[in-house]
């Protein structure tokens, strides 16, 4: 049992000024694996007062300060590897390997990213008629979703101390542990005091505080488009600016030439990873009509090589979803799907043998219409769908009618179509032949998948403000 009760505040673990707890569950187990604060107000407002006092020596640290720290916090992120992947599996469900491969290696990722990219960056500019200068923003509220606890952590953490942005991170309350072990390994790094706070607790109480918060600048959210609303809508009334990072329903255009084999596996793994609880899951796969028999033979023999099961266990692809409530949303969409469209694979209950825990059936929807609910809600489980297209303008049309514009994905072999539908695609981030990430990337929706990137030097960017000064008389 983790009974992690303390805040992390102005460079010191301090006890809650409430009493309420939260309980966190082992999804896989359905048992209370730890407890953590619900943060009250008061605790939020000693953070943000902690991170407002640094904020002036803070920001005016140097690059190679800058620099110094994250590399401390990349080395202590490694050393914690372990702890880390059996952390997220336990709290999250994750099976080890993908703990590890995926969302291990995405927080080292960010982290080394910042360092590439604060070793490049300009904060001041000659732009002929003026200088620019690039100045920390504030203070910065951090509030991130259940499904990546480490790279929705990371990527915001890093960008921000590389900015020199002081932060208060709330983490989401089902997945708070990991962010507890970064929240030590900053603390071993030496950042100054007040720099990074952690404080705990619900969407309501700390959430709503930060969003509000006259002493706080600037808001990242990673989450759902209705609690990005409320953030907007709070934020107005202090003109602070936000960063967004919300739902998709991203396309995966198979093209005709495209290998069928190939294609499936990139339409599988882009749904099944994380059991589908990722923003930028493929979830609507557009096949040509004259692939249609070949592609669904394939996604039934394909299918059982991403086997459902206990995370702990060697050979697990699929681990359960997050919450009960997690799982009662996917069944609901599941059912109705089965209205909708034709169940090809899978469908409502637990897999057989995994009574205990919260498993979904891996599930495919084939002769989806692209207005149907399955195909324009973001579902956040393991359920593909499966639509036809006659020619390539009618693929692009539907993968963009949508109002989310996160991710696309396109299978094929000629470059020229390939180049075509990743420009054409309405979405920030677009995958070819399912190619390498390159943690320099930005990373952001279109539409309403947000407002803002991160990642790279884009996600540093979002932690500046750029000032103009005229006449500036040369040193
Ligand atoms: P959520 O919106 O319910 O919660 C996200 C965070 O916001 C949690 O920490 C939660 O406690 C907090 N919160 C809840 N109510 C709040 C309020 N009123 N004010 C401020 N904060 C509040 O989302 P979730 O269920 O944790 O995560 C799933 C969602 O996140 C999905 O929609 C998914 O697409 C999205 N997501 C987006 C990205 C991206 O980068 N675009 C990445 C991961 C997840």
């Amino acid at each position: 049992m983790r009974n992690q009760l303390n805040h992390y505040i102005n460079g010191e673990w301090v006890e809650s000024t409430g009493s309420e707890t939260i309980d966190v569950i082992n999804p896989a187990t359905e048992e209370v694996m730890g407890t953590i604060s619900s943060g009250t107000e008061e605790d939020l407002d000693k953070a943000v007062k902690a991170a407002r006092s640094v904020f002036p020596s803070f920001s005016q640290s140097t690059k190679e300060q800058r620099i110094e720290w994250l590399e401390k916090i990349a080395n202590g992120y490694e050393a914690r590897k372990e702890e880390l992947i059996e952390v997220m599996t336990d709290e999250l469900g994750a099976p080890l390997s993908i703990s590890e491969e995926i969302h291990y290696e995405m927080g080292i990722g960010h982290f080394k990213q910042a360092i590439d990219s604060l070793e490049d960056f300009s904060f001041t500019e000659d732009r002929g008629g003026h200088t620019l200068m690039k100045e920390s923003i504030g203070v910065s509220g951090l509030i991130t979703p259940w499904n990546f606890p480490t790279n929705q952590t990371a990527t915001k953490i890093a960008s921000a101390i590389a900015a020199g942005s002081p932060v208060v991170l709330k983490p989401a309350s089902k997945t708070p542990f990991a962010a507890m072990i970064l929240a030590e390994i900053i603390d071993e790094a030496g950042l100054p005091k007040g720099a990074f706070n952690l404080v705990n607790g619900s969407g309501s109480v700390i959430g709503n505080g930060i969003s509000s918060h006259p002493d706080i600048d600037f808001v990242s959210f990673t989450g759902s488009g209705e609690v990005g609303e409320t953030i907007m809508k709070n934020a107005a009334k202090t003109i602070k600016k936000v960063a967004l990072e919300l739902g998709g329903k991203s396309p995966v255009i198979v093209l005709d030439d495209a290998d069928v084999e190939t294609a499936v596996k990139t339409a599988l793994s882009n749904i099944m990873t994380n059991t589908g609880q990722v923003c930028s899951a493929g979830t609507r796969v557009f096949i040509p009509q004259s692939m249609k028999e070949d592609f669904e033979k394939a996604i039934v023999d394909l299918l059982p090589t991403f086997p459902v099961g206990d995370p702990r266990k060697e050979g697990i692809a699929t681990g359960p979803l997050v919450s009960k409530e997690q799982w009662d949303t996917v069944q609901s969409y599941i059912e109705k799907g089965e209205k909708e469209a034709k169940l090809l694979v899978g469908g409502t209950g637990k897999p057989e043998g995994l009574e205990t825990g919260y498993y979904a059936r891996p599930t495919v929807f084939t002769d989806v219409s692209n207005d149907s609910v399955i195909a324009q809600e973001e579902i956040f489980g393991p359920v593909s769908t499966i639509i036809t297209y006659e020619d390539l303008d009618e693929a692009i049309r539907m993968a963009n009618d949508t109002v989310y514009g996160l991710a696309g994905y396109v299978v094929g072999k000629d470059s020229e179509t390939l180049r075509h539908v990743a420009s054409k695609i309405r979405a920030g981030r677009i995958k070819v032949n399912d190619g390498d990430t390159d943690f320099n990337g930005p990373f952001g929706g279109y539409k309403q998948s947000g407002i803002g990137r991160e990642w790279g030097d884009f996600g540093i960017e979002e932690y500046l403000e750029v000032k103009s000064v005229h006449g500036m008389p040369s040193s």
